[in-house]
């Protein structure tokens, strides 16, 4: 049995930078911790992919806790893909600037490094992408590839900059479960065509033979995929050699503007009064109080990593098998799936309502099991290594806010949504310089996206929409 603290979450967001009612402790939870089984044996209840970079060699942060007042050019709140990347687009402009990262454990912790590793080019949710939200089409379709050229930029960039990633360009596959989601997946497959991607949608017996999936068939595109704790330890280092300071094991608990300035209050009692700030705490933002235009769901997304398996069983899971695979059904039974050193990792989402720091629940996870071996019966018997997860942002309109924060001065606010959070969170470093750097050089194609995604929540956030949305959930379609 452990013990977690459950903090109280009925309180509504507030627009507010006053957070202290949040961490007012209203009950201790026990949770039953006896080790899990799923296919027969037990897991380890733990990130494969932190296992595969234990070997190697950490730097020490700058400090674990904040206890005087510090002063900084700019305070990063979070150490994820988000934090991690804007410390370095600073530091790259300007190699004096002071910029302190404070990261309430250590960094990558979230969901940067335990997540798939999926770097989709199609980046824009595919709501966004299919109903045209935009009103203009130019736009949509400047979006679309201003986003692509971004990141095939960003991705080319890791080597020469020395961040190790094990990047690896392979194929996207969404593959239909249901006739519905079918025609869903062929008009998206469409749409991004006509935006300049190309796609190929693959019947049935090709999907299985190529992909090893079981569905109606799949939309094929080109993608990339990453070592994510590979990927986050290397920013880390990256960003400390550039001089970044970065503190691990303290929490900002609240942010407020005094003076012009923003000052981040840490939970050891510290403090550090900055020129701007960014907002980089994921799916935590809600515990900062941290409330923008539409509030963000908490999903939950865990993955299992398999025994290592022989060759006739990976064959089966197709036989390109550096393919991520999605499938697309019904947002109960949509998982994921990529090959990793001869194991199989798959994931699945939970529905949203969570608390940011839920742990792993047998019946979720029963179910994640039951729902990825739907599309993959191979993996009926064989034995799974590790069961890890965490908590992302599900948004309904499935984009990211990368925006400026209106209630603190110089501050920006960074909430990338599940799905396309990794290439989200890598690119936003370059779009968020200019907000939390008044001096900062202007990117104006960064400025130009960061407005277009924010103006184009329509139509899905309408009533409507949202009602839409609720009968596609309940028709498990
Ligand atoms: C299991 C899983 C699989 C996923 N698979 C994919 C995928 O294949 N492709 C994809 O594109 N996306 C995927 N995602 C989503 C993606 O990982 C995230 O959207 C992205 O990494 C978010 O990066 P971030 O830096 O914004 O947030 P995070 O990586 O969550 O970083 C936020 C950091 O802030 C810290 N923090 C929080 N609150 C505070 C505070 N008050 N003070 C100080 N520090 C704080 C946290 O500890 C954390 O380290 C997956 C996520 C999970 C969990």
């Amino acid at each position: 049995m452990i013990a977690i603290d459950k903090y109280d979450t009925s309180v509504p967001f507030v627009n507010t930078t006053n957070v202290s009612h949040l961490f007012k402790r209203k009950e201790l939870v026990t949770m039953d911790m006896t080790p899990l089984k799923i296919g027969g044996d037990a897991v380890k209840r733990s990130n494969y992919w932190d296992e595969d970079t234990a070997h190697l060699p950490v730097s020490p942060p700058t400090g674990d806790r904040i206890t005087g007042v510090l002063s900084a050019d700019v305070l990063i709140v979070g150490a994820g893909f988000s934090g991690l990347s804007c410390a370095i687009h600073l530091l790259a402009e300007d190699p004096k600037a002071k910029v302190i990262i404070v990261e309430r454990d250590h960094a990558g912790r979230g969901s940067s490094s335990r997540s798939a590793g999926m770097v989709e080019p199609g980046l824009l949710g595919i709501t966004w992408t299919l109903e045209g939200a935009v009103e203009s089409e130019t736009d949509a379709r400047w979006g679309f590839n201003a986003a692509r050229r971004r990141l095939a930029s960003l991705l080319g960039q890791l080597d020469e900059r020395g961040i190790a990633a094990e990047l690896i360009k392979c194929d996207n596959v969404i593959s239909a479960q249901t006739s519905i989601s079918s025609q869903v997946a062929q008009d998206l497959g469409k749409r991004m065509s006509d935006f300049g991607l190309e796609t190929k949608w693959i019947d049935a017996a090709d999907a299985n033979t190529r992909f090893g999936t079981t569905g109606h068939g799949a939309l094929v595109y080109e993608g990339h995929s990453v070592h994510p704790s590979l990927l986050a330890h290397s920013l880390r280092e990256k960003a400390l050699s550039m001089g970044a300071q970065l503190y691990e094991g303290d929490t900002v608990v609240e942010l407020a503007e005094v003076t012009g300035k923003v000052v981040g209050k840490t939970k050891a009692g510290g403090a550090v009064m900055a020129g701007g700030c960014l907002i980089a705490c994921g799916a935590w933002a809600g515990e900062l109080g941290i409330k923008s235009r539409t509030a963000p769901e908490i999903v939950h997304t865990w993955m299992c990593a398999t025994e290592k398996l022989p060759a006739e069983i990976l064959a089966q899971a197709g036989s390109e098998q550096m393919a991520l695979v999605a499938e697309l059904s019904d947002s109960k039974n949509t998982s994921y799936r990529r090959v990793h050193n001869g194991r199989i990792l798959y994931g699945n989402y939970d529905e949203p309502g969570h608390h940011v720091d839920a742990q792993v629940d047998e019946k979720m996870l029963k179910s994640l099991h039951d729902a990825a071996v739907k599309s993959m019966p191979y993996l009926k018997d064989v034995k799974i290594d590790f069961v890890w997860g965490g908590p992302i942002l599900g948004m309904a309109h499935d984009l990211p806010f990368i925006e400026v924060y209106p209630n603190l001065p110089n501050t920006a606010l960074v909430a990338p949504n599940g799905s396309t959070g990794v290439p989200w969170a890598l690119l936003s470093g370059g779009m968020v310089g200019g907000i939390v750097r008044d001096d900062a050089t202007g990117d104006a194609e960064g400025e130009r996206l960061r407005n277009l995604l924010n103006e184009t929540r329509m139509p899905w956030m309408t009533a409507g929409g949202m009602i839409g949305r609720a009968i596609w959930r309940s028709l498990e379609l």
